[in-house]
């Protein structure tokens, strides 16, 4: 089944956008229950999807791949699957990860002409001895699946590319000037965390990657234990921002050991924020944006980021909620 009919099928193609309650980022608890949180204010909308599976007794992992597959759809976020940002060469190619309760793990990289990235992660996980597959080799794999190759690049993500191009002298994204370009622009990957009725976890994440990168490059996001982690008895987390500054401190990963050494979920991002600053010095990592979220067992969540203007958006039996996270560095 084509993964747009399967959204059809599960009535998840043309969802409400449900109203949100933009809040500070205090520790915000659910104690039990079902919940699922993801990066990034628009992604409400994945959100409800993601809450309409857990609604229906489904499971965390359907939950975080239907909420997934939102973006991935939408051509308007150019940040994931159709209509995301191409690399410098203008090809699109989507990264994606998915891990749910059971430690089971799945991810792609580099994977052109295939919408739903998350879809082909999951098949990793769940028709393949492997854990991760790139490039061409995912294709492959998706296509033995049935899934048809698309054209992701939209009108508006080439003459994004081609604007950029005009400037750029196809200059990498890895100089300070072109992540301050980045940092206003702000990146929506979604890493997306839920806890179903069973109090089990699961979490996906799907990128187009940074906008205009190095043909080939991959960041933090199809990434276990960087862009994505999953410990049922203690939580998950996941990331966006900066990937190559996500990886160098295993972020995701980082941020569960925090849990599960007591720390509630805002905490825990914070100390992994502490350690990316540490690392770098303040002044680079000035320059640079990271923006983590944590869910833990008990159905509470969290986030922090390095600079301002991240947010998380929350959905639960409280509602619908956007939080602007707090970070290491104050609005200028
Ligand atoms: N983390 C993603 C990457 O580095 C991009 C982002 O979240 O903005 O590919």
């Amino acid at each position: 089944m084509e993964r747009r009919q399967f959204l059809q099928a599960m009535g998840l193609a043309a969802l409400p956008v449900p109203a949100a309650t933009v809040l500070g980022n205090n520790l915000e608890s659910e104690n039990s229950g079902p919940v699922v949180v993801s990066t990034w204010s628009p992604n409400i909308k994945a959100n409800a999807a993601a809450w309409k599976v857990l609604m229906a007794h489904g499971s965390a992992l359907d939950a975080v791949h239907a909420g997934v597959m939102v973006p991935e759809a939408d051509p308007k976020d150019q940040s994931v699957g159709y209509g995301g940002l191409p690399d410098r060469d203008g090809k699109v190619t989507l990264d994606s990860c998915i891990m749910d309760h059971k430690g089971n793990i799945g991810a792609v990289m580099a994977l052109e002409g295939i919408m739903h990235a998350s879809s082909v992660a999951r098949l990793v996980m769940e028709k393949t001895p492997h854990v991760q597959i790139v490039g061409a080799g995912a294709l492959q794999l998706a296509l033995e699946h049935g899934f048809k190759v698309e054209n992701l690049l939209t009108e508006s993500s080439k003459k994004a590319w081609e604007e950029w191009k005009k400037t750029s002298k196809y200059s990498p994204m890895t100089t300070v000037e072109n992540l301050l370009k980045y940092i206003e622009n702000q990146h929506d990957t979604i890493g997306m965390l839920a806890r179903d009725e069973a109090g089990n976890l699961s979490g996906a994440c799907s990128t187009s990657g940074m906008g205009y990168k190095m043909r080939g490059r991959v960041g933090d996001s199809p990434i276990i234990g960087a862009g994505l982690f999953v410990d049922n008895e203690v939580g998950a987390a996941s990331a966006t921002g900066v990937g190559e500054e996500v990886v160098r401190i295993v972020g995701s990963h980082t941020i569960v050991e925090m849990m599960r050494q007591g720390k509630n979920p805002e905490d825990a991002c914070k100390e992994a924020v502490a350690r990316l600053v540490k690392l770098k010095g303040e002044t680079a990592a000035k320059a640079l944006q990271v923006g983590f979220i944590a869910l833990n067992a008990q159905g509470q969540y969290g986030c922090f980021s390095l600079n301002p203007n991240f947010t998380m958006a929350v959905h639960s039996h409280q509602g619908v909620k956007v939080i602007q996270a707090k970070s290491w560095f104050p609005k200028k």
